[in-house]
């Protein structure tokens, strides 16, 4: 069997204060320092990183929770390319209003493109380039895919940077109340994929027009956002206390009283956006002249909506919400490996004893953890000094393979994340405590 070796990572760590030039009034949050200096992440220039091998599993595991809801809500995933003809966005006017935004990009032929931003006017586009009838709607069509924004001042490594994985979703509906429909049951999934992350997060009303709840103003104008309190936040969310209801600060700065519940009960929140949802009405199927054939034989533009997550964003943004300055702690959902296994020291009295029950130990995890484990294998160096490494980098479950595997019976040592606690556990209870935990996790 392979073991996944930490030793064979690429890992380029740093210490910050060498290698990095910020900027003095630069503000340095705490998932930036820690990705940057664990070797996570990597800046390639200003406000663009690479992620490295262990970011990219916390992202794969991430893409794997919204793949999986959005097939429950029946969403279809494609890929549309990146460049976009910047004669779309002449169409829907959207080109003049957001040029300082946008990286434009001419061909060999000078004709211009756009490195997407954002892909309404695209999918729109797409769905009217083909006859499609009121039988084949509701459509959802999704994409996880990069998109650019050429930002004034990228900060917070990857929760701002000018190149970022999005996730985009558009929704084709025949009429506004089947439009309605469909944009509550996509909440409802973010919501699901969002509780899933595990993260404590706000679903907050963007759009000051609707009330929740409230029949009478529906259509092309809802809007909701999701987002990550937290006080490097770009966003206020004003909260209330009584019944949870939020909303943006941008949409109402006065707000004195809960439009839901009427309590005065009001507090401010810093917050990271992660998602945002949009009922768009027919505002991009009627500059884009998209038509769907509905029953009663006459062509209709079709009712859209538009729904995004910021996926390489919501990676940073976990980290910054339950991080320390020193240690971060990952989301268990998120965490690159499930369980990190420190081996003893080569040379060490407990070497050979440790080396004989390494490959039973991975063998049993493997089938509670699957491939989520990772061994730290760097035996040149002391145990104690993998272990503040395997604190820092935030794994759910550490398990020291030390001094007292040589006791009778062997005794193995397991660290969990969530509590700082160690506790010393014979084989077969420290197996039957991660099943637990595992069965736990999975519920
Ligand atoms: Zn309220």
């Amino acid at each position: 069997m392979k073991m996944n070796s930490l030793k064979n990572i690429f890992r380029p760590t740093m210490p910050m204060s060498k290698n990095i030039l910020f900027k003095p009034d630069e503000l340095i949050s705490n998932s930036q320092k820690l990705m940057l200096e664990l070797g996570l992440i990597r800046q390639s220039a200003n406000g663009l990183y690479h992620l490295l091998p262990l970011a990219q599993r916390s992202l794969d595991k991430l893409i794997c929770i919204i793949n999986k809801n959005m097939m429950d809500i029946g969403a279809q995933k494609i890929s549309m390319p990146v460049l976009i003809q910047s004669s779309l966005w002449k169409k829907s006017g959207r080109l003049s209003k957001n040029m300082e935004d946008l990286y434009i990009v001419k061909d060999r032929k000078n004709k211009e493109f756009l490195l997407s931003p954002t892909h309404e006017e695209v999918v729109t586009n797409l769905f009217s380039s083909d006859p499609k009838t009121y039988k084949q709607l509701p459509l959802m069509l999704y994409q996880i895919g990069t998109k650019f924004r050429d930002e004034i001042r990228p900060k917070l490594g990857i929760i701002r940077s000018r190149e970022f994985l999005m996730k985009d979703l558009y929704s084709f509906d025949k009429d506004e109340v089947n439009a309605v429909d469909t944009y509550n049951k996509i909440c409802q999934a973010y919501e699901n994929i969002f509780k899933q992350i595990g993260v404590k997060f706000i679903k907050d009303v963007f759009n000051l027009t609707i009330v929740e709840g409230s029949s009478g103003m529906m259509g092309g104008s809802q809007s909701h956002e999701f987002h990550y309190p937290s006080e490097v936040g770009d966003d206020t969310l004003l909260l209330c206390n009584n019944c949870g209801f939020g909303m943006n600060k941008e949409v109402s700065s006065d707000l004195i009283k809960c439009l839901k519940c009427s309590s005065t009960n009001i507090e401010c929140t810093k917050a990271i956006e992660v998602g945002h949802t949009f009922l768009l009405g027919t505002f991009y199927s009627k500059a884009l002249s998209a038509k769907y054939l509905d029953s009663d034989g006459t062509s209709k533009p079709p009712y859209m909506g538009s729904y995004g997550l910021g996926v390489s964003r919501i990676i940073g943004a976990s980290v910054e919400c339950l991080s320390t300055q020193e240690i971060i702690q990952w989301p268990k959902s998120l965490s690159p490996f499930t369980v990190c296994i420190i081996p003893a020291k080569e040379g060490s009295i407990e070497e050979r004893i440790s080396e004989n029950n390494l490959f039973t130990l991975y063998n049993n995890l493997t089938e509670i953890f699957g491939e989520d484990i990772v061994v730290d294998d760097r035996t040149h160096m002391t145990i104690g000094k993998r272990f503040i490494e395997a604190k820092k980098l935030g794994f759910p479950f550490v398990i020291i393979v030390g001094k007292k595997v040589t006791e009778s019976p062997s005794l193995y040592e397991l660290y969990k994340s969530s509590t700082k606690k160690s506790e010393h556990f014979e084989f077969g209870s420290l197996i039957d405590i991660l099943k637990k935990q595992c069965n736990q996790q999975n519920t």
